[in-house]
């Protein structure tokens, strides 16, 4: 198959190819306009066979099994909607036996532009619009009245084909945290098997990891000496050096590990779908958008959903299993008519259920980034800057599937607590090798010189908000309030994260490869000019759970088995239903729940018939 860079579902990403290197541009600032036609037309002809890449097929035959005509009804066992971190596993899991027959919606494309499958091509689909639903929050009060741009997979393997890979379980406190929040059977001893069975781990098996599973997990390609010493600066300011940071204790400074595999990314569109794509039990249909869930006596019967522009519906003959991710989980569920009654009364909708909670304890990651001049010519900036570079980083990439672009940028970090009294780390520091002038949804433009990132984390904010539908047509986004900076010790924990993060760069590990501090910068030194630092400058990590939580009725919107409360055959299963965000990135926790609710759904199955 010769791998077509403009494929019909997307228009050509050739023009965006140059700039990747740690920084997204959609061709609009002066700094992505490389030029490199003649290069980029000689990449469209590679072979990706040769490249190892195994673009998912192409026919639809393949792809759309069991179609039917116009006007017929499809009718499935399973009906899961949305393809993301969460549904391919469940769909690839419900399918695996042949037992039962799933249909898999997805509202994006499919997974062929290049970049998503290159890990450090990551910054190219931050805010493509191709595969990305590019939202914004509301205005956020304490923020300066900023609005948040929430970037969010739109294609198969959903945010796992976008996000940042960095393979993070949280600390094991937090899943016990769970259990005692009446989340039964999903304390860290019951939830590691289901880490260790989604996983494939590069390092080999132990007591907290596995092998054979379909999610690969690896070391970075290779050391870098600016994640060397800032590794070493981090425990030179006294915290302990850590090797793996997922073995449920988190607190030290280490390499992070990545979901990629033979230096590509490993979404889980690759890992569940592709292993699954022979499956005649198993359909998936991208290009789907799920509108409504259709009720029978108390029951969801089906779906609709909208494809090529025509509405058409499935019918579940099991369940409806929705997937579609934090903020369109609740979403279709309010759109349905299950949430808050005075909401969906306001909309027009008739109330299927009132389940205030849908919507409701939207909690995220705030994190605030700290950039830094670097004395020497070892980082990103100069690969950024430099189109011969980019290029050349590109072919080494194609041709060996090695050199820069083989990473995925965020190497090394540290977790700590903001607070000595605190039981278990509270914050997560991320390093990155590059620094940028000015970013928005739009892009990054690179400083002209040398330059590295080093984000504070804030694991644990108080701060709750919402996602509520502002219209009854399913194809308008609804607002997203994260209310950040509701409390006083919010701000205190970002504080302690900055002055630490500072602290790691004075140490004599690092402070030789610091010419200057550029971000808050050195007049920044007082409580109160870290707090207006704060509120200017800090952001969501893109780490938002909560919106369809996990616990007891009457404060939840699904039981410990993810079964909606006051509806038969509807299940939640993906970020949303997390009762806290648990201190670390989200993705690996969230395959854990895909995998744990396939079990369980499974179970149910077989103790009905
Ligand atoms: C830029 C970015 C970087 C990140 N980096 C990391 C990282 O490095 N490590 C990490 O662990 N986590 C990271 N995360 C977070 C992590 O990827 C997510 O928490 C996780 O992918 C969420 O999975 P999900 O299944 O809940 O949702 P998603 O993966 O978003 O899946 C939802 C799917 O449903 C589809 N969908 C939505 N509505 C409908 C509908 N109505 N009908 C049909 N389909 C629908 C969507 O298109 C999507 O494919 C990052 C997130 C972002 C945005």
């Amino acid at each position: 198959m010769s791998f077509r860079l403009d494929d019909q579902d997307e228009p050509p990403v050739a023009p965006r190819l140059a700039p990747a290197i740690g920084f997204q541009t959609d061709g609009i600032h002066p700094s992505g306009e490389v030029g490199l036609p003649e290069w980029l037309e000689a990449v469209r002809n590679v072979d990706t066979r040769t490249l190892g890449f195994k673009i998912m097929p192409t026919k639809p035959e393949t792809l759309v099994q069991g179609e039917k005509m116009r006007g017929e009804v499809d009718s499935f066992d399973y009906v899961v909607a949305g393809a993301g971190s969460a549904g391919c596993a469940v769909a690839a899991r419900l399918s695996e036996s042949g037992r039962y027959r799933v249909m898999l919606l997805e509202a994006g494309g499919k997974d062929r532009n290049l970049w998503i499958h290159i890990p450090m091509g990551f910054s190219q689909v931050y805010a493509n619009p191709h595969v990305n639903w590019m939202y914004e929050s509301e205005p956020e009060d304490r923020l300066d009245g900023r609005r948040l741009y929430q970037p969010r997979g739109k294609v198969l393997g959903g945010t796992s084909s976008i996000n940042g890979m960095v393979y993070m379980r949280g600390n094991a406190a937090d899943y016990d945290e769970w259990r005692q929040r009446g989340c039964t059977g999903w304390d860290w001893d019951s939830v590691l098997p289901y880490f260790k069975k989604a996983e494939h781990q590069e390092r080999g098996a132990n007591e907290y990891h596995g092998v054979g599973g379909p999610l690969h997990v690896s070391d970075q390609p290779h050391r870098s000496e600016l994640a060397d010493r800032l590794v070493e600066a981090a425990a030179q300011a006294g915290l302990p050096l850590k090797d793996d940071f997922n073995n449920g204790a988190q607190e030290g400074a280490g390499y992070f590990q990545s979901t990629t595999g033979m230096h590509r990314r490993w979404s889980t569109a690759t890992a569940y779908l592709k292993p699954a794509r022979r499956r005649s039990n198993l359909v998936v249909r991208p290009n789907a958008q799920a509108t409504r869930i259709l009720f029978e006596n108390g029951r969801a019967a089906g779906l609709t959903y909208v494809m090529g522009g025509v509405e058409r519906t499935v019918r579940a003959q099991v369940e409806v299993i929705v997937c579609s991710g934090v903020f369109n989980s609740p979403q279709l569920l309010q759109l349905s008519g299950i949430g808050p009654g005075d909401l969906l009364q306001g909309m027009g909708i008739s109330v299927v259920r009132d389940l205030p909670a849908v919507g409701k304890h939207l909690q995220d990651h705030f994190y605030v980034r700290l950039m830094f001049r670097c004395t020497q010519s070892i980082t990103m900036n100069e690969l950024a800057n430099s189109s011969a570079r980019k290029a050349f980083a590109l072919t080494q990439y194609l041709l060996f599937r090695s050199g820069p672009l083989a990473a995925n940028g965020v190497i090394a970090g540290a977790f700590a607590r903001s607070d000595q009294r605190l039981e278990r780390p509270d914050l997560q520091f991320n390093f990155t090798p590059w620094s940028y002038a000015s970013r928005d949804a739009r892009g990054a433009v690179a400083h002209p010189f040398p330059g590295f990132s080093l984000s504070a984390v804030h694991l644990r904010p108080d701060a709750r908000g919402s996602v509520r539908i502002k219209s009854p047509d399913p194809l308008q986004p609804p607002a997203i309030r994260f209310n950040f900076l509701e409390t006083k010790s919010d701000v205190q924990a970002l504080t302690a994260g900055m002055r630490l993060a500072r602290k790691f760069t004075r140490q004599p590990a690092l402070a030789p490869y610091v010419a200057e501090e550029l971000l808050p910068g050195p007049q920044v030194n007082t409580d109160v000019e870290f707090e207006e630092n704060i509120r200017v400058t800090a952001n969501s990590n893109l780490h938002p759970v909560g919106t369809c939580r996990m616990g007891p009725e009457g404060e939840s919107v699904v039981d410990p088995r993810l079964r909606v409360y006051g509806v038969d055959g509807l299940r939640v299963v993906d970020a949303a239903i997390m009762p806290t965000v648990p201190a670390g990135n989200t993705n690996a926790p969230t395959i854990m729940i895909a995998e744990k609710a396939a079990d369980m759904i499974l179970e149910d199955a077989r103790s009905r018939s």
